[in-house]
């Protein structure tokens, strides 16, 4: 089961993403992850993505696009993952729905986290992210212990790119980039739209109910 975690920047896909992946029984894929991970293991997919990263923009589509291609072959994704922050562009989601077709997999549901752009802010500025495991927290609405309850790190931090101009080039090619991925998925899979106010709690039962899990 192919299944897609979409909304801006701090709509809570990151925090959605860890229970829905293992009810669904699929991998978490989130591009974001992939591209922080290669940053701190200093690989050269790595520096490639920080200068986009630190601007706010997106990394090329023919990059992300091979890594992806890469991860979707990997043996546990075979049947499926759910995927977070990709597609991210048009020639994206245009490329995942021409590769799902020659590969024999395809784009099942859609989870479309709505968030106005006033809570977005104050979400990114107070998240802090745990270094090993990309767990986020929020400074008051999930606070993070001394260790990370996903993995035990002490190294929560607050990423590079969550300061308020950075956050509002990322809101801004969320706008002119990503906005329009949505009716493309929307041909291809059921998108199911869901209000992504309201506490963690609350919103994971509204995605779960949507999907019927
Ligand atoms: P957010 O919390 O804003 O959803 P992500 O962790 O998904 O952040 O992404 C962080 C950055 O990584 C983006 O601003 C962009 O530079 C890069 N990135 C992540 N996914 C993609 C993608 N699908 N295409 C291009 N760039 C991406
Ligand atoms: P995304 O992956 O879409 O960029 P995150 O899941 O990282 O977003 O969430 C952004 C920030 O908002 C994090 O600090 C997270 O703890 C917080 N957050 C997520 N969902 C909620 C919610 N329903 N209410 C309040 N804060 C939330
Ligand atoms: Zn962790």
């Amino acid at each position: 089961m192919n299944v897609f975690l979409f909304g801006p920047p701090g709509s809570g896909k990151g925090t959605q993403a860890k229970d829905l992946a293992e009810r669904l029984g699929v991998p978490h894929v989130a591009t974001g992850d992939i591209f922080r991970k290669n940053l701190r293991d200093g690989t050269p997919l790595g520096k490639l993505a920080k200068s986009y990263m630190d601007a706010g923009g997106l990394v090329p589509d023919s990059v992300t696009c091979d890594i992806v291609a890469d991860r979707l072959m990997q043996a546990d994704a075979l049947g499926g993952v759910l995927f977070d922050g990709f597609p991210r562009s048009v020639p994206q989601a245009e490329w995942l729905l021409a590769w799902f077709a020659s590969h024999g997999r395809r784009a099942d549901a859609v989870v479309s986290l709505e968030v106005p752009e006033g809570a977005i802010l104050e979400r990114i500025t107070g998240r802090r992210t745990c270094a090993q495991c990309s767990a986020t927290y929020h400074v008051v609405y999930n606070p993070p212990g001394a260790v990370c309850v996903k993995c035990g790190s002490t190294d929560i931090v607050q990423r590079r790119d969550d300061t308020a101009e950075v956050v509002q080039k990322r809101l801004d090619e969320y706008a002119a980039q990503t906005a329009a991925v949505l009716p493309v998925l929307r041909s291809a899979a059921t998108v199911h739209d869901i209000d992504g106010t309201g506490d963690i709690a609350a919103v994971k039962n509204r995605i779960f109910a949507a999907l019927h899990l």
